[in-house]
């Protein structure tokens, strides 16, 4: 395979950014990806932060050419459980035509495709026809602590100024469509504490005197969705656009997202969306309310007939561009203070939030991606919005005033995340191509 030493070389380095033993191999993959890029000619620093560095990497400037910022994270999530691996996840391995290693797709294979893809560029031209930054970092699978301080300093928007944002780091439908992305969901999660007497109390001397706490958290829990499985706490949906009509088309075309296949998928009976909503539209582009988790009162072996004193509701929601993460946790929170009833006490955290993202995929760099992507895999790509979140890239992309796109490379086969990751290598060369038809066609768009 060509490139395979490079892409070795960086695959073995096991940067797992949330194991602490783990600190000086991200060091080493920050300096393997700040080498091979003064190799090319980059100028390429490692900005020392308080956990994992950050690499940025300028190609020669050009004057008046496009600049297209490159984002990346060359970290990668934990092996475990390790027997499940056929092989060792940082000894890369060829196996029935795909490379197998953690992060072999995400993101090291994908960084490794945009590095790759310049490189050729540069060895086929003589360099590149436009400006290329490189922002790489070590901390996505840990939520990007330090490159959220980083890009809120003006030295750092100076550095990263562009005109548009490439990422590669979403799915991408199947080996033959590829998949272009401009959207992410925005997120805000939350927990509701219900409390009731000060003591677990007998169910029989007190049952039917005093409210449950259990029993008080399910009903107010369950008024937060209508029968058309649409959230009721008030002004929920204010803001939020209605799906475009060649976004249903679109959507229509993404292999694998009937309701049907969904439901095949994911093992339900069938599926329960919002009335009016396929289950990809609820995915992309739907804002929801999740329960994700549930606790009080007796839990062990066999029964314990109390009253407990509490229980507790972890949730989240899921939002779309036009809602606001903080104003939708003070609305679901107003809904519970309002249905909450005088016979127990109600606590109401707020957890951790990011905005929803939306880039107009009809751009000009935008047709150039998507050109780019078709030269390469034969078929145009289906255009799609991102159910997760990315908080990190809605971050950047608000901050620099510029839109990202998502030229993601991660098949549904490929395990990210699990035992046994992997990528194609067959996408691996692909990737590398569509980033060189990339680099030479937004080196046509006016900036
Ligand atoms: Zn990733």
């Amino acid at each position: 395979m060509k490139h395979q030493d490079d892409l070795f070389r960086f695959l073995s380095i096991p940067g797992v950014s949330a194991q602490a033993e783990h600190a000086a191999d991200c060091e080493r993959v920050a300096d393997f990806l700040v080498d091979k890029l003064r190799s090319l000619g980059f100028r390429a620093t490692k900005h020392l932060t308080d956990i994992h560095p950050i690499v940025t990497a300028h190609s020669p400037h050009i004057e008046g050419a496009p600049t297209v910022l490159i984002y990346g994270h060359y970290d990668v999530m934990p092996v475990d459980p390790i027997a499940e691996w056929h092989s060792d996840p940082f000894c890369p391995e060829i196996r029935d035509g795909r490379i197998y290693a953690r992060g072999a797709s995400d993101d090291k294979g994908e960084i490794m495709c945009h590095i790759l893809g310049a490189q050729e560029v540069i060895e086929e031209d003589g360099a590149l026809p436009l400006n290329v930054t490189y922002l790489f970092e070590g901390e996505e699978e840990r939520g990007s602590a330090s490159l959220s301080a980083f890009i809120k300093t003006p030295e750092a928007q100076r550095e990263l100024a562009c005109d548009i944002i490439v990422v590669s780091d979403t799915g991408m439908a199947a080996p033959d469509i590829p998949s272009f992305s401009y959207g992410l969901k925005g997120l805000c999660c939350f927990e509701l504490k219900i409390s009731g007497p000060s003591m677990d109390l007998h169910s029989g001397i007190f049952g039917g005197a005093v409210a449950n706490p259990i029993t008080t958290l399910c009903e107010m829990i369950a008024s937060t969705h209508d029968a058309d499985n649409r959230v009721t706490v008030e002004g929920f949906y204010e803001g939020v656009s209605e799906i475009a009509d060649w976004e249903r088309a679109s959507w229509a075309r993404v292999p694998g997202a009937s309701d049907a296949e969904l439901a095949a998928l994911t093992g339900v009976p069938e599926l329960r969306t919002e009335r009016g909503y396929t289950g990809t539209e609820c995915a992309y582009a739907r804002p929801t309310l999740e329960l994700n988790g549930i606790s009080g009162g007796y839990e062990g072996e066999g029964s314990k007939t109390v009253i407990p004193t509490h229980a507790i509701a972890k949730m989240s929601c899921r939002l779309v561009p036009g809602q606001n993460p903080i104003d939708i946790m003070k609305k679901v929170e107003a809904h519970f203070r309002r249905v909450c009833p005088p016979s127990v006490r109600m606590e109401y955290t707020m957890q951790h939030a990011g905005d929803a993202y939306l880039a107009d995929p009809h751009s000009p760099f935008g047709k150039a991606a998507q050109k780019a992507q078709e030269l390469t895999f034969g078929n145009p790509p289906v255009l799609v919005r991102e159910g997760g979140s990315i908080p990190i890239v809605a971050e950047m992309s608000h901050i620099l005033g510029k839109d990202a796109l998502f030229l993601g490379l991660d098949l549904p086969d490929a395990r990210i995340h699990s035992p046994n990751e992997n990528m194609r290598v067959e996408i691996f060369e692909k990737g590398i191509t569509m980033v060189k038809h990339m680099l030479r066609l937004m080196a046509q768009v006016k900036p």
